[in-house]
């Protein structure tokens, strides 16, 4: 399996168009040892030729244009996106499909909430279904393998299957009430884990860390890409009094009383590489003891541009 990371940074990027602070304007002028990221953004394939979407961010025009994989075959008004995938409803992770609404037979797989959020809630989403034929939507159930490529008769072990890991998560501010109480709250944010050929991707790029489900699907992976959003709980009430807590918006900070680093994983073979950078992460910058810190654990911290395989 392969799989691209194409956008690293969390909603708004880095730098931010709207922030000032020390490493978004050192970024702008150089004077940072850090990257410039688009917004989170990952792809994944079986066999180089069919891809998988995770999520569909603000930028995806401009990811899909960065990489020789997903230009249309000569001669053809086609692609080689298979298909999306959806972890949440989250503006940062469903924006991009209104980037696809050219595309030509679009799946999206998502949970039921996450659909009925899309699609009773957003006329805008509606440019989906203009294409021919319209968007097809698909229903991930929690908690159990689904394939997205079936297997080849000659080879079971082959094809791409795919499970929703429910992470208790909320629902976005904006959708409605009315809505959000005729929905399952266990479907609002899911991590995703892949299997193909007897290796396992877990994919969660917004981790609340509540509860120990997720901790399985990560000693059970041999590659986990997970939330890197945050250093630590309090970090944006540095920037603005009064914000909200890393927890409170969703993402298990790094570092603290039970961060993420703090996290004991049972010994075992997981590549684990974090994702959904803030702009105030301070690993963002590779000279900084934050980063030198995550690196010594043994995480890696992603980059627009980063290939893995498994
Ligand atoms: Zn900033």
């Amino acid at each position: 399996m392969r799989v691209k990371v194409l956008g690293s940074a969390a909603g708004g990027g880095f730098p931010q168009w709207n922030c000032a602070c020390a490493q978004c304007m050192g970024v702008r002028s150089g004077t940072l040892k850090a990257r410039a990221r688009t917004q989170t953004q990952s792809a994944i394939s079986t066999d180089g030729s069919r891809w998988f979407l995770l999520n569909a961010s603000p930028d995806l025009r401009q990811q899909i244009l960065s990489s020789a994989d997903f230009v249309p075959p000569a001669g053809s008004r086609n692609t080689p996106i298979n298909a999306v995938v959806l972890t949440s409803a989250d503006v940062d992770a469903v924006m991009g499909l209104l980037h696809l609404r050219e595309f030509q037979p679009l799946q999206i797989f998502s949970t039921i909430a996450v659909r009925r959020i899309l699609t009773e809630e957003n006329s805008l989403f509606r440019v989906l279904t203009r294409s021919h034929p319209p968007v097809k939507w698909e229903t991930l159930p929690l908690d159990r393998l689904m394939p997205l490529i079936p297997p080849s008769p000659a080879d079971r072990k082959s094809g791409l299957f795919c499970k929703a890991v429910p992470l208790n998560g909320t629902f976005p501010d904006y959708v409605s009430e009315s809505l959000r109480n005729s929905l399952s709250q266990e479907e609002a944010v899911i991590g995703l884990t892949f299997v193909s050929n007897e290796k396992k991707l877990f994919y969660a790029p917004n981790l609340p860390g509540t509860g120990d489900h997720w901790v399985r699907s990560v000693e059970e992976s041999d590659l986990a890409i997970l939330d890197g959003t945050f250093w630590k709980d309090d970090e944006l009430n540095a920037i603005r009094k009064g914000s909200k807590s890393a927890r409170e918006m969703g993402h298990l900070p790094l570092w603290g009383d039970r961060g993420l680093l703090r996290q004991h994983f049972r010994p075992s073979k997981t590549r684990r590489v974090l994702v959904h950078l803030n702009n105030t992460n301070p690993v963002l910058n590779d000279e900084s003891p934050e980063s030198r810190i995550v690196r010594d654990a043994g995480w890696e911290i992603a980059y627009d541009g980063m290939e893995l395989a498994i």
